[in-house]
């Protein structure tokens, strides 16, 4: 029941993490406070598709 997913930066729109999820837990788009390494700070980072 995990699926990959892709964390895009809310700042520069880069695609820096592909992670999984479990879609029963986390139903809505995931987001998570990661390092970017083209804004060199801390982002929020969204789930795509
Ligand atoms: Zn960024």
């Amino acid at each position: 029941m995990r699926e990959i997913i892709t964390l895009e930066c809310a700042d520069c729109k880069r695609r820096n993490y592909s992670s999984t999820k479990n879609k029963r837990n986390t139903p809505d788009r995931l987001e998570a406070k990661k390092y970017c390494r083209w804004c060199r700070k801390h982002t929020l980072h969204k789930e795509t598709k």
